[in-house]
């Protein structure tokens, strides 16, 4: 019988808990062709989250749990899911029930047909404010333009990956993740299906606007060295225009001679260049801090429990 990870990264859920754990139930009760594994991953809540995760994992043993040793970032506790879950297959949905697993069954069913990247692409964004949908709207084509990875819009994280594609992004190590791109980068058959997402459940978003800007940035750094050529290129337009403007000053100079005047121009000029330098040297900073952070090669992550035992690493065919 083939083999099903559910992988949850949650982070303070415990009002969305109950009501997962139930409609996830009654969806592994219904499909008993599939053995089935729901693989949660405590990235370091506070609340009470994963009490209730042991509690239900007591009741049923096809809920397994990995505790995180802290916060990590969802980024990352995917990343611990995806060493971890023994499926032949793996379903990645967030804990807070905006993508039903209800649709499950039809993800599988693609997956038989033979695709290895089954993902979700929603109809409608749920409830989101105005200003966050823009300005996730016009990122995606930002991104669009500078990299050679397609970015796909309205494509989060709800997927089903085969083994293989499990395989390729294990092998991926970096520890500043942007999953996303990868999902596209990794390549294989890739399958779209469409979903109503629903709004949240209970409980708040947990990425704020200055999370959302990190990750953006996260993005745009991880699959583009573009940015580093606006630097080029601005440098050469600058001297360009510098260079014109040493002609104009020196013939003046020269034909009407020069009285001293010009304080004005050279402040918006040393203004304006010092901006761009100060600039071009945050570009190169962003890139150096991701190499500074690569090179450390520290694990990704670290994990405090699994299943109630406390090590490291899951071994296959244990329950
Ligand atoms: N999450 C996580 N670690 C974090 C932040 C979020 O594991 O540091 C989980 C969260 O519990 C949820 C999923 O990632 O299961 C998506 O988070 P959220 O619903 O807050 O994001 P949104 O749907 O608003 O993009
Ligand atoms: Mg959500």
């Amino acid at each position: 019988m083939k083999k099903v990870s559910i992988l949850i990264p949650f982070y303070n859920e415990q009002e969305v808990l109950p009501s997962l754990f139930e409609r996830l139930q009654s969806l592994i009760d219904s499909n008993d062709n599939y053995q089935w594994e729901v693989m949660l991953i405590n990235d370091g809540s506070t609340d009470n989250s994963l009490c209730l995760v042991k509690q239900m994992r007591l009741r049923d043993k096809r809920f397994r749990y990995i505790d995180l040793s802290r916060n990590f970032g969802k980024e990352t506790a995917m990343l611990a899911g995806f060493d971890n879950v023994t499926g032949d297959c793996m379903v990645i949905m967030d804990a807070d029930l905006q993508h039903p697993p209800e649709v499950i069954p039809q993800m599988l069913k693609l997956w038989e047909e033979g695709y290895d990247d089954i993902y979700g692409k929603r109809n409608n964004r749920g409830k989101e404010p105005w200003l966050r949908r823009k300005l996730s709207l016009l990122y995606y084509k930002l991104l669009q333009k500078t990299t050679n990875v397609s970015i796909l819009q309205n494509v989060g994280d709800f997927r089903l990956l085969d083994r293989i594609c499990i395989d390729a992004l294990c092998s991926m190590r970096e520890s500043q993740r942007y999953t996303k791109g990868m999902f596209q980068w990794i390549g294989f058959k890739k399958k779209e299906f469409t979903f109503d997402q629903d709004d949240r459940v209970a409980g708040n978003t947990k990425w704020s606007y200055i999370k959302l800007l990190n990750l953006a940035i996260e993005g745009i750094t991880s699959y583009t060295t573009s940015p580093l050529k606006i630097a080029t290129v601005m440098g050469l337009i600058v001297s360009l225009c510098a260079f014109i403007y040493m002609l104009f000053v020196l013939i003046k100079a020269m034909a009407v001679g020069d009285p001293v005047a010009g304080y004005p121009t050279i402040m918006v000029v040393m203004l304006f260049l010092g901006g761009v330098q100060l600039l071009s040297l945050g570009i190169i900073g962003e890139y150096v801090g991701r190499i500074f952070n690569e090179t450390k090669n520290r694990p990704a992550y670290f994990i405090r429990e699994i299943d109630g035992k406390k090590r490291q690493k899951v071994y296959k065919d244990e329950n």
